[in-house]
């Protein structure tokens, strides 16, 4: 039995397409087992009792809300922002989606094969992205704000499509105020 057989059907596309991701595997690994909801949050520690009874669950980034994976990566409000940052960067109109998988099959079904995978290594730069960030609150006295997450997301998005091709490096800025125009005719992918 293969990783594919576990998913249903209809959220078949999503996986296809991170695995298909420019992005680093790490990532790609990390994405899967988000969307497995196999991601160690509080609320999940708990569960598994390696936080102990009248343990902390609260978010680590709001403090308000017990922290399941889809309050830290969707509706606390540090992660809103981040989102509505995103697909204000894009120029996608952004509504509250359900879960991870309908942003991210939002995402996926927009436009050309390009743009797709693009605004799937966007989706999983910014899931990244906030689990950096968590972790650099859980374990290194972190920042909590968010204000400087959407530039990470827009460089890193940058490095990763540098590494999979020859891009001229003055394109970073077109990256930063552009980033459809520049999928859609710069973008190479391997
Ligand atoms: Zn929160």
């Amino acid at each position: 039995m293969t990783p594919m057989d576990l998913v249903p059907s209809w959220y078949a596309p999503s996986f296809t397409a991170i695995w298909k991701c420019p992005a680093p595997s790490k990532v790609n690994a990390f994405a899967w087992q988000l969307l497995h909801d196999r991601i160690p949050t509080r609320q999940d520690l708990y569960r598994r009792r390696i936080i102990g009874g009248g343990g902390d669950t609260s978010c680590v980034l709001c403090g308000e809300v017990s922290e399941s994976s889809a309050h830290l990566f969707i509706y606390c409000d540090v992660a809103l922002k981040v989102w509505v940052g995103v697909f204000e960067w894009l120029d996608i109109p952004f509504s509250l989606p359900h879960n991870l998988f309908s942003i991210l099959n939002h995402l996926i079904q927009t436009g050309g094969k390009k743009l797709r995978k693009g605004l799937c290594m966007i989706w999983n730069a910014t899931v990244w992205s906030l689990w950096r960030r968590w972790n650099s609150v859980m374990f290194d006295n972190g920042r909590r704000d968010t204000a400087d997450v959407l530039d990470e997301i827009k460089v890193l998005t940058w490095k990763w499509w540098l590494s999979q091709s020859e891009v001229a490096h003055s394109l970073l800025y077109e990256w930063r105020v552009q980033p459809k125009l520049c999928v859609e005719n710069c973008l190479e992918f391997d």
